[in-house]
């Protein structure tokens, strides 16, 4: 058994996205993960309805990523990026163009975090416009209620502004609104109304024109904001205009890729392809950080390509740990599972359970709307509600994430329909005793 800190030992750690001094006082700890459950210090299983943090897609405590981890480790722990490569960089690189990233979007930018391959991509679209002799194409357009990460690129283009407004003065963007249509309450899936939202972007050009806009950013399916689900045509639209006025897409797909929506990226699960995704947490079922920027083939040719062949690295950009050994390993034992297990297309095959589950909870008192998408739904309360509808939760068994006034939910792929029954249980019950 884990032997928890007492009060004196909880000092140095400055938590991240946590009320520190709130914690100390009345102080969670986790002990153990596996499959769908995660172990309290109080040694009680709690079934983990957010996949830790949206990223343990094939469960906790796989064995072959630790094997694989382990043998990595043992093999070659580290070795330099910059103008070394080594196999499981390219292995990984492949396997990522093969079987994850949507056709067309076949060279791959490894980072460690989703932050990373958010700020990563925002870099490689201003360079890209610079080489391509368009300069002043250094502006971004964003939206309100979007989660990029903290890094400055990703904190200046997030629409949550609780995480902006601390910080003072970031990149210069614009913010198309959120799609969270009233008329769209309680839709199941691509919500029916709000394609138009997507003209928005058209006023924002007419102020800013194209000649200053380098790239458009959206989540194809917000997670922290409150699992926002597009608009069906939403991103079709937004793809077309960014095509009119030669503006790069990216879908930052952190929570959305490696099989949360029932397909390898929400890209190909729409049939909406951008010119960058940025992706991170699946990779490696959350077990190591690592992060991936997937670029259409033309973006990396104009790097490559511009000028003549010279020592001198075409993109300034990467991290000690870019493409880490131990990182390649455990994406490849992910992938792995993913495969063989068919995991995308199992969340494909258990979504309807999931939603019709999630559904049932329409018409308790509180409940304002449901949003669901693949294996991801949220849960709109009333003010103050959500954090504390979690807390009881926790108390009978299950692990539920309040974001704002909302329950966000995103299981293990692995999850059973009885899972989702005990789930939609215990919310059944909690939600009207704290309403
Ligand atoms: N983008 C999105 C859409 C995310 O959901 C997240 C994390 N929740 C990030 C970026 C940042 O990822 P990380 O925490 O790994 O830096």
């Amino acid at each position: 058994m884990t032997q928890l800190p007492t009060a004196e030992q909880m000092d140095a750690w400055w938590m991240p996205f946590t009320a520190n001094r709130a914690f100390k006082a009345s102080p969670r700890f986790y002990t153990a993960a596996e499959g769908m459950y995660m172990t309290m210090g109080d040694g009680r299983k709690v079934l983990d309805t957010n996949a830790g943090l949206w990223c343990c897609n094939a469960g906790h405590g796989r064995k072959e990523i630790a094997d694989a981890v382990h043998a990595q480790l043992l093999e070659m722990d580290y070795g330099n990026p910059f103008s070394y490569g080594h196999a499981k960089g390219f292995e990984l690189a492949n396997r990522l163009v093969e079987d994850v990233a949507p056709k067309g979007l076949n060279r791959v930018f490894f980072t460690n975090s989703g932050s990373e391959s958010v700020d990563t991509a925002l870099k490689i679209a201003r360079q890209y416009w610079r080489l391509k002799g368009q300069g002043t194409k250094t502006a971004f357009v964003a939206r309100v209620k979007a989660y990029h990460g903290v890094n400055w690129g990703g904190v200046s283009l997030a629409g949550l502004t609780g995480n902006r407004k601390s910080f003072g003065q970031g990149l210069e963007a614009d913010f198309l609104r959120h799609t969270l249509l009233p008329e769209n309450a309680f839709s199941r899936g691509l919500p029916a109304k709000g394609a138009e939202l997507a003209d928005e972007l058209n006023d924002i050009i007419a102020m800013r024109d194209a000649s200053n806009i380098a790239a458009v950013i959206v989540e194809p399916v917000a997670g922290a904001g409150g699992v926002i689900v597009p608009p069906e045509g939403y991103l079709q639209k937004l793809r077309a205009i960014c095509d009119q006025h030669n503006i790069l897409l990216i879908f930052d797909e952190v929570i959305a890729a490696y099989g949360r929506t029932g397909a390898a990226t929400m890209a190909d699960k729409v049939g909406v392809i951008p010119d960058m995704i940025t992706t991170a947490k699946g990779l490696t079922n959350g077990a190591v950080p690592m992060g991936a920027v997937f670029c259409k083939q033309e973006i990396y040719d104009t790097f490559v390509n511009t000028g003549e062949m010279s020592a001198v690295p075409e993109f300034l950009h990467g991290y000690t740990y870019s493409a880490h050994p131990i990182a390649c390993a455990a994406a490849l034992a992910t992938l792995d599972i993913y495969k063989s297990e068919q995991l995308f297309k199992r969340c494909d095959e258990i979504a309807p359970y999931w939603e019709a589950g999630i559904h049932s909870l329409k018409g308790i008192k509180g409940v304002k709307d449901i949003r669901n998408f693949g294996l991801l739904a949220g849960i709109d309360l009333p003010p103050g509600v959500a954090g504390k509808v979690a807390a009881k939760t926790l108390d009978k068994g299950v692990t539920v994430r309040p974001a704002g006034d909302t329950i966000v939910m995103s299981p293990p792929l692995i999850i059973e329909q009885s899972h989702i029954d005990t789930i939609v249980n215990v919310l059944q019950d909690t939600i009207p005793e704290v309403d």
